[in-house]
């Protein structure tokens, strides 16, 4: 196996899920006393949140395009960069390496089509819900229609992602505020739901879901897996992509 190189930190609780998960697929597949080649390069979130709050992405850009570089001379040969929002900023960061960078929203699109949704709702931070990145990714590149939640439960779903579960604080009130919210996503018509944001499952089960989920961690980590264990389809993908 090659290494592949993990942007993390964003926040570190996520990320310790793609370390565990990547770890646990490896063992899986393989076996024994396998394990994933991993090269991590964890920021300091602080920094990041601060210029995502000033608007200031090119910033923010700039210093994880340089933490990519580091990884690509660490020996890293492909990326995961381990956050939904900061897929902002992707095309920065692909543009300043000569390694392939596994698009989170590709394993979600990917994972998404297998099932045969079509009409699906997207949870993440104010962000990735507001702004076009992720989204018309979803509606452009893979045909979904994509169902937000309304402009005061974004407020709230962003604030219990940064208040609360990037700091590793799950609380039972605000898994509610959750599934109340998808409830009335599947109301207004969707099939399924995305988080799409690497801390949601940290929160909900999805045995108690309203809605089928899709978690964008967990299919960041598969895309990960079949890069790491040479899955011709990702290859060629990443190939017409690239
Ligand atoms: N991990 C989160 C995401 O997937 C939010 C933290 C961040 O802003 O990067 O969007």
């Amino acid at each position: 196996m090659q290494s592949l190189g993990i942007l993390g930190g964003m926040s570190w609780e996520s990320t310790l899920s793609y370390y565990r998960w990547l770890n646990e697929g490896v063992r899986e597949r393989l076996g024994g006393l396998h394990s994933a080649p991993l090269i991590l390069h964890s920021v300091d979130f602080a920094g990041i949140a601060a210029l995502q709050k000033s608007g200031d992405w090119d910033q923010a850009g700039r210093l994880l395009a340089e933490a990519a570089q580091g990884l690509e001379r660490a020996g890293a040969k492909a990326l995961l960069l381990a956050t939904n929002t900061m897929h902002k900023v992707a095309p920065l960061i692909s543009s300043a390496v000569n390694i392939p960078l596994l698009h989170i929203g590709d394993g979600v699109g990917v994972a998404l089509q297998s099932r045969g949704i079509k009409r699906v709702a997207l949870l993440g931070t104010r962000f990735t819900l507001q702004q076009d990145f992720y989204r018309l990714r979803l509606v452009e590149q893979y045909g979904f229609e994509v169902l937000l939640p309304d402009a005061e439960a974004i407020i709230e779903l962003d604030r219990i992602i940064y208040s609360e579960l990037c700091l590793g604080v799950i609380r039972d009130v605000s898994r509610q505020y959750y599934l109340d919210c998808l409830a009335g996503l599947r109301e207004a018509g969707a099939e399924a739901a995305v988080l799409g944001c690497t801390e949601i499952s940290l929160l909900l089960d999805p045995g108690n879901s309203p809605l089928p989920l899709v978690d964008s961690t967990a299919e960041h980590v598969r895309m990960g897996l079949e890069w790491l264990l040479g899955n011709d389809r990702l290859n060629r993908q990443l190939k017409t992509n690239n």
